[in-house]
């Protein structure tokens, strides 16, 4: 008995300062987590709750490689954002018990296909067109939880060529990260090796070929992704 073709490579990331790799499962990404995102979205900023959306986990791009400018678009966002990568899972986790299953963190970007998603959206259908193509998140190395301390404030900052183009802090975060955690925890079984992309403040906006995105997460890391 065998497969009956080759299996695909598990998508994974290096855990910096090592050389070992961290296994990527799923990849859970939670919609307008900072108001001011979600305002510039035009949607309401209160507290309502949160929405998440999935890319694959092959999609997955090495913040050390150039992102190629993907096909069927004229307006490809980022997104700069927060990974919590996770160690542990299960289901109903309350939110005091969120923290135990985090690994640790990473600087990772949501590039989106915006004008696809923007049709999706009017239309009712699905995001993935706009959310989930082939090497549509950029992510830096995983930073262990122990490395990083408590991360319950941090400046997110992305550069395109060298101008400040989003600005937030994780104090910013409509749900917090072990409340987001808990409310996936009730809707899928999470388990070791699932990321989270924990929403991206306001600023977001095109590149084109050419550009150079660099994105930092105070106390976790930065990134650098030029769009090929
Ligand atoms: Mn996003």
């Amino acid at each position: 008995m065998g497969y009956v073709i080759s299996p695909p490579p598990v998508p994974s990331l290096t855990v910096e300062g090592t050389g070992d790799t961290f296994p990527v499962r799923r990849i859970y990404c939670i919609g307008r987590n900072y108001a001011e995102h979600a305002i510039e979205m035009g949607h309401d900023p209160n507290k309502e709750p949160p929405f998440f959306f999935q890319k694959n986990p092959d999609n997955l791009l090495p913040a050390d490689q150039p992102f190629p400018y993907p096909p069927k678009s004229e307006d490809v966002h980022f997104e700069l954002e927060l990974v919590v990568a996770l160690k542990g899972g299960g289901t109903n986790v309350p939110v005091e018990k969120a923290m135990d299953l985090v690994y640790g963190y990473a600087v990772g970007l949501d590039m989106t296909r915006r004008d696809l998603q923007g049709e999706a959206k009017k239309l009712g259908r699905p995001w993935e067109i706009g959310k989930a193509f082939e090497h549509s998140a950029p992510c830096g190395p995983i930073v262990p939880a122990g490395k990083v301390g408590p991360l319950t404030q941090g400046a997110v900052i992305l550069e395109v060529n060298g101008e400040t183009r989003q600005k937030g802090d994780i104090n910013q975060m409509i749900w917090k990260i072990p409340e987001m955690i808990s409310y996936l925890s009730d809707y899928f079984t999470l388990a070791p090796g699932d990321l989270i992309m924990s929403g991206t403040p306001a600023g977001v906006g095109a590149v084109k070929r050419g550009d150079v995105m660099r994105g930092r997460v105070e106390g976790v890391g930065e990134i650098t992704v030029r769009v090929a």
